[in-house]
């Protein structure tokens, strides 16, 4: 009998604007027995329509503190003035019992999942031009011209480390991106890394023939 296989682990950022919230839901959506998304938690307060334990844990800066020093966390990172973090446990459990597990998060975080979990994919989601990012940041109307001229700047930053994910997928719409993740998924899945237990019965599969052939 064949025992389940580990699930992925996804860990898609890209720019504030980018449309990777979007793109998760749709890939929820599609498949929701398969993917599981990771609650994160964080010291910000909620904004209007967030719900703890739904869209985020909120915490206090102390509790989030102890979080850390207790290793609950399998990353953190502070993002404008505020912590954020993926909780741990669920992630290794919800793996273990073989969903996919995705990540929505900020660079530093991706890159300290990469480290903890070099099997983790590290997905770059991309606008297509600048000048549609600025249009779709424009078009949610939830933030001051200030804060786009700072979410631009951040993206010129964020734009230098690009080379660091391991895939990069244009969102130009999100059927097409959210297909092509699901695509990266499904050839992720057949790496012979990901399969050396089913390599591994193959061999003595064929061993137990050839004895029986004679
Ligand atoms: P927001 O405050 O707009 O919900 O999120 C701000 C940024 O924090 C986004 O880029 C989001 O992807 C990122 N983020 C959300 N949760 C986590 C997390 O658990 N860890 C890290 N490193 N970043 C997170």
């Amino acid at each position: 009998m064949s025992e389940k296989k580990r699930g992925q682990l996804l860990v898609i950022s890209g720019f504030s604007g980018a449309g990777k919230g979007t793109v998760v839901s749709k890939l929820l959506s599609l498949h929701p027995d398969r993917y599981r998304i990771s609650i994160s938690a964080t010291t910000r307060s909620p904004r209007d329509g967030e719900q703890d334990g739904i869209h985020y844990f909120f915490v206090s800066t102390e509790k989030f503190e102890q979080m850390i020093r207790q290793g609950e966390l399998l990353e953190h990172a502070r993002y404008v003035d505020h912590y954020y973090g993926t909780p741990r446990r669920f992630v290794e459990d919800s793996l273990d019992a073989g969903y996919d597990v995705i990540l929505e998060i900020e660079q530093q975080g991706a890159f300290q999942v990469k480290k903890a979990m070099p099997q983790a994919m590290l997905i770059f989601i991309s606008p297509p031009s600048a000048g549609e990012l600025e249009r779709r940041l424009r078009g949610r109307g939830t933030e001051s011209e200030e804060q786009i001229r700072s979410r631009l700047a951040r993206a010129c930053e964020e734009a230098e480390y690009i080379d660091r994910y391991d895939y990069f997928v244009l969102n130009d719409t999100v059927d097409r991106c959210a297909a092509e993740i699901e695509n990266l998924v499904e050839a992720e899945r057949c790496k012979v890394c990901h399969n050396r237990a089913e390599a591994d019965r193959l061999r003595e599969d064929l061993r137990v023939y050839r004895k029986e052939e004679r």
